[in-house]
């Protein structure tokens, strides 16, 4: 990995045929820098015809270090699940992030710019047994589980692997995506899955939770740190030996909420293991880094008028990287590439994604000046679960959408 984020993402694989851009951005507002540079890339005579992606690659690093200010003690592991983006992951690679991969592909695509094993954390509770096996041959050693059958499975296929335990969030974050139904140990399952570790000779080596994606009450924090510092408690009261790592998972957005979570989590580490100044506390933020750095336009295709209601349909759509509209919760406020002109007459809008589901719906009873077919629409804040969901339904493959790196100063 390259000493600056920048080196480090030109020598990451899979970008090395990507156009880097490098834009000012002072001048103008965030929005306003991005959107003229996209004018530039689609513009008269370029020849891009296609939806395509900026990734704003000083966002990241300003990202970064708003979180090494906030919260000096965690160190963030990027979940790649988020956007596997290669450029991305060398510039937090370069950065110094360390990383939480949930299969073998994410674990490749980590090793490949030049992360140690020892910096990632393999933090998807239910692993397929050729996925650990490659965990072992590669030497990533830390991983979650929350079930009996996850520890016989990791003792067969990776013996000397240290264990996380994840236990279930705290209700009541509001939260975009619940993943609680899903993983976690409940309190009273705690105590059987230490003993089952323990039984099968496996070392466990901390705690972790995710008290769901895009959490906006930050307050669940303090409850999951409290419950993770009770299971710190019950392995000591079993007799197995202390515990060394917190892995407060993700959940996090970027901007006031973040400021306001840190706060919490900072008074309760305080709190909980102020007394514990050996455990090393991880974070597993995806959304955080991601979500604000890319921005995506999807073009026109086509058009029908109805009357005084306009239909268009774009390029990208729920099939694609606008997938996070059903599996993220993203509200989408499409904007026109073009320049805004005052006192524009506007249209009731539907704008329709490429396939040929009725489902593939991005807004309707939207508000947008007069379009062609040409035209281009803006998508702010694509980062999180977009590229990494999309599908190839219909034969519209959301690996065609071309990215472009910007280097904004
Ligand atoms: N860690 C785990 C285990 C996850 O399942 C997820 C998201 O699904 C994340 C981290 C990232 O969450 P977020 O994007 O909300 O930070």
């Amino acid at each position: 990995v390259g000493s600056s984020p920048m080196q480090a993402v030109l020598v990451a694989p899979g970008v090395k045929d990507r156009k880097v851009l490098r834009f000012k951005r002072d001048a103008l507002k965030e929005k306003d820098a991005v959107s003229a540079l996209m004018r530039s890339i689609a513009g008269p005579g370029s020849g891009v015809r296609s939806a395509f992606y900026v990734f704003d690659l000083a966002k990241v690093v300003d990202l970064y270090r708003a979180w090494r200010r906030a919260l000096p003690t965690v160190r963030p592991c990027y979940a790649v699940k988020c956007n596997p983006e290669p450029a991305l992951l060398g510039a937090l690679a370069a950065l110094g992030a360390g990383f939480d991969c949930a299969s073998r592909r994410e674990i490749e695509a980590v090793l490949a710019v030049g992360v140690e094993p020892r910096s990632i954390v393999y933090a998807n509770p239910c692993k397929p047994e050729a996925h650990l096996e490659y965990a072992a041959e590669v030497g990533v050693t830390l991983a979650t589980y929350d079930s009996e059958e996850e520890v016989a499975k990791i003792k067969r296929c990776h013996p000397t692997c240290d264990l996380v335990l994840r236990i279930k969030g705290p209700d009541g974050g509001h939260v975009r995506v619940d993943l609680g139904t899903k993983y976690g140990a409940h309190q009273d399952e705690v105590v059987p899955l230490l003993q089952a570790a323990r039984r099968a000779g496996l070392n466990v080596a901390g705690v972790s939770f995710h008290v769901g994606s895009g959490a906006s009450n930050t307050d669940v924090y303090r409850g999951a740190i409290e419950a993770a510092r009770g299971v710190f408690d019950a392995a000591v009261a079993l007799g197995m030996p202390p515990m060394r790592v917190l892995d407060i998972g993700g959940g996090f957005m970027a901007g006031p909420a973040f400021d306001e979570a840190a706060a919490v989590i900072n008074a309760a580490l305080e709190r909980y293991f102020g007394e514990l100044p050996c455990v090393e506390v991880i974070g597993e933020p995806g959304r955080y880094f991601a979500e604000t750095a890319f921005t995506m336009a999807a073009r026109v295709i086509g058009k029908r008028t109805r009357g005084d209601v306009r239909e268009y349909w774009i390029d990208d759509g729920l099939y694609g990287t606008l997938s996070c509209i059903p599996m993220d919760h993203y509200v989408p406020h499409p904007r026109p590439l073009a320049a805004p002109c005052a006192g524009e007459k506007t249209y009731t809008s539907t704008v329709f994604g490429p396939t040929c589901d009725s489902l593939d719906t991005v807004v309707t009873g939207y508000q947008l000046p007069e379009m062609s077919v040409g035209d281009w629409l803006v998508f702010d804040d694509m980062g999180a679960y977009t590229t990494a969901s999309g599908s190839n339904f219909n034969g519209f493959s959301t690996s065609d959408i071309k990215m472009y790196l910007a280097y904004s100063s």
